[in-house]
């Protein structure tokens, strides 16, 4: 028997890959891939300055890519005032929160994940031990809590004062049927609050990770695991094409692997802006058309060669698609597409 921790470092030593997986992208002969970092997140200007920052000053340094997009990922779940990853996302619907959060690493397609996890804020950093001390991919619920807690992390209430209200405010709006009184400040009228944040990065070898880390769809069913935390539907990570991530509507992530299915339309030689719509456009058509569809998914991209891409299937107005970078050239909060306009 192969024993998989071997196997994993003998492939990625001798540089196999098997061919029928090669890339379009010819690593050797481009010569933007080496020492070009870049480190991307799916937010714009007001967070992406804040997040990239930690994570450029450690890729700008040659220190590791999975450190440099950890940080970066690391400041969305320790801040409160971001609703929808880590401490203070809002919740399910028993008003616990529950987080999602994967890991993927491009040199050896290693890959890290937990869902359902309840009381530890960065999620994220739980994933990376996932990945790198133990032989399994996912851990769920209170599984991955103990895990977590073997390493060390505190569980804490993740609830803030503020989400729990908002969650007290929908929760007695539900229905006139029942025996909550709706708040006296008012109704709870805002759209199903969807946010998520994807991190992904190429360091100057030219290696590429990625993380996405989730507090899921608020008011969600406990239990429910979405897109974040499923390797090939939230993110996806192939060092010799690039990396893609999602936000929005998990499900439909899910249900069309979209971020497996963004990587390997890079690999047919589509751009990275090229592939976030094709993705959009393939969920568009499952669901039988643009006028069929209700939603939102906001897909995100970084090729091999730097070339970033962003894409949402509907507009949303005053919530334009952005994707936000850090590479030699600074700072740059980049607007996407959309396909549907409303
Ligand atoms: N994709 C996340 C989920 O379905 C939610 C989001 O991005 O807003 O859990």
């Amino acid at each position: 028997m192969i024993d998989r921790r071997k196997f994993i470092k003998t492939v990625s030593a001798l540089g196999i890959s098997l061919p029928f997986v090669k890339s379009n992208i010819k690593a050797a002969s481009n010569p933007n891939i080496k020492n070009n970092p870049i480190i991307l997140c799916s937010r714009g200007e007001k967070w992406g300055k804040k997040v990239l920052k930690p994570g450029w000053d450690i890729l700008k340094k040659n220190g590791l890519l999975l450190d440099a997009i950890e940080k970066s990922a690391n400041v969305t779940e320790l801040d409160p005032k971001d609703t929808s990853v880590g401490y203070g996302g809002l919740p399910n619907e028993d008003g616990v929160v529950q987080l999602d959060a994967q890991i993927m690493n491009g040199p050896d397609h290693n890959c890290g994940s937990v869902a359902c996890l309840e009381g530890i804020k960065t999620p994220c950093s739980v994933a990376r031990l996932v990945m790198e001390r133990t032989d399994h991919i996912h851990l769920v619920g209170k599984g991955a809590q103990d895990f977590a807690k073997m390493h060390g992390f505190k569980v804490e209430n993740l609830l803030t004062e503020s989400t729990r209200k908002i969650w007290v405010k929908w929760k007695e709006n539900l229905s006139d049927k029942d025996d909550y009184f709706p708040p006296v400040d008012g109704n709870y009228d805002q759209d199903r609050s969807t946010g998520t944040i994807n991190v992904l990065g190429l360091n100057p070898n030219g290696d590429m990770a990625g993380i996405t880390t989730t507090s899921g769809l608020a008011w969600k069913i406990p239990g429910r695991i979405g897109d974040s935390p499923i390797i090939g539907a939230g993110l996806y990570v192939d060092n010799e094409v690039g990396a893609v991530g999602a936000t929005g509507r998990g499900e439909e992530m899910i249900r069309s692997c979209g971020s497996f299915l963004g990587v390997e339309y890079m690999r047919n030689g589509m751009t990275a802006q090229e592939a976030c719509e094709a993705v959009c456009k393939r969920i568009i058509d499952i669901n039988g058309g643009s006028s069929k569809v209700d939603f939102n998914d906001k897909i995100v991209a970084l090729s091999k060669n730097g070339d970033v891409g962003c894409a949402s299937i509907r507009e949303r107005k005053g919530d334009e698609p952005t994707v936000a970078t850090w590479s030699k050239k600074g700072f740059k909060a980049i607007k996407g597409t959309y396909l549907i306009e409303i």
